[in-house]
């Protein structure tokens, strides 16, 4: 055969003037488990850590082989150990497309809203520096937010990974994540329900956009029958197959704690959307929230 590592290492030396992406906010801690090839992400792999503490010893020790991107500790704690544009260890075959963030815990546990906070934090900054589509996928090869387990053995064979818990906050991180890149909406407010009139249809549509990411409905920011049919299932919580396909989680017809925490999670996308108190439940301030943004947006 021929010798690929030297050929290899000629490259590295060019794109190491080359590679140097860092998420604003992260710390950069370098590891030594990278080859330093260059990369063009096309999205973001969630991971959970199942364990807890950073990961910049196991991803710089030599033995272990792995790495990631990013890494997301539970009080917001946001560690960078690859630059966005080089190729971590994280996922085998999808390591060539995808940037990888690693989640401190446990898929017996939610993410919290640090987490879910730091993971649409580093997503807004892919989509505006790699062009990210603002979209959960679930197809390898796509662009998007995508679980470690939706690559199969192709990406190692990972099926819990980040598990039902944290992959119900994925709905809820691209729609953070888009009034990030849109700065249409505050952390914990915004203006499509809070009467201002001020709005531009811009704003209208970004925040329609936010709602459909939170309802699992194409983003085409057009609150048109289809939107409203996911939001009215979770407005009205009678735990349908609807209802699931709305907040994102298997469409059995079975509402156990998947499903219940699937619905909190949804719950409170759709209340940081509509700029009312992001409790996960749908009380009165929220179903005036939303009555209000309908009657505005709503295009039967
Ligand atoms: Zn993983």
């Amino acid at each position: 055969m021929y010798d690929l590592s030297r050929a290899h290492r000629h490259d590295r030396k060019m794109e190491d003037a080359l590679v140097t992406h860092i998420v604003p906010g992260f710390t950069y801690r370098p590891v030594g488990n990278t080859d330093g090839d260059a990369i063009r992400p096309i999205g973001l792999v969630l991971h959970v850590q199942q364990g807890n503490g950073n990961l910049f010893g196991w991803f710089n020790n030599p033995s272990s082989q792995v790495s990631s991107t990013l890494w997301a500790g539970r009080s917001g704690e946001r560690e960078q150990y690859v630059p966005s544009d080089v190729r971590a260890w994280a996922q085998v075959a999808g390591n060539a497309s995808y940037d990888s963030i690693e989640t401190e815990g446990f898929n017996t546990e939610p993410l919290t809203d640090a987490q879910i906070e730091t993971v649409a934090q580093a997503y807004a900054d892919g989509v505006r520096t790699f062009g990210w589509a603002l979209v959960v996928t679930h197809t390898p090869g796509s662009s998007g937010l995508i679980l470690h387990s939706d690559g199969g053995a192709a990406w190692g064979s990972h099926p819990d990974c980040p598990g039902v818990l944290r992959a119900a906050a994925c709905g809820t991180i691209i729609a953070r994540a888009t009034a990030i890149v849109r700065r249409m909406v505050p952390a914990r407010g915004g203006t499509i329900g809070g009467g201002t009139g001020g709005g531009s249809q811009a704003q209208a549509q970004a925040q329609a956009q936010a709602l459909q990411q939170a309802v699992h409905v194409a983003a085409d920011g057009i609150w048109g029958p289809a939107t409203d049919a996911a939001l009215q299932a979770v407005r009205e919580n009678r735990h349908t197959r609807a209802e699931q396909a709305a907040v994102g989680t298997s469409a059995d017809g079975v509402w156990g704690p998947q499903s219940q925490a699937a619905y909190v999670v949804t719950v409170k996308a759709i209340q940081s959307v509509l700029g009312v108190g992001v409790d996960g439940v749908w009380g009165a301030a929220t179903d005036r929230a939303f009555t209000m943004a309908r009657n505005t947006y709503f295009t039967p």
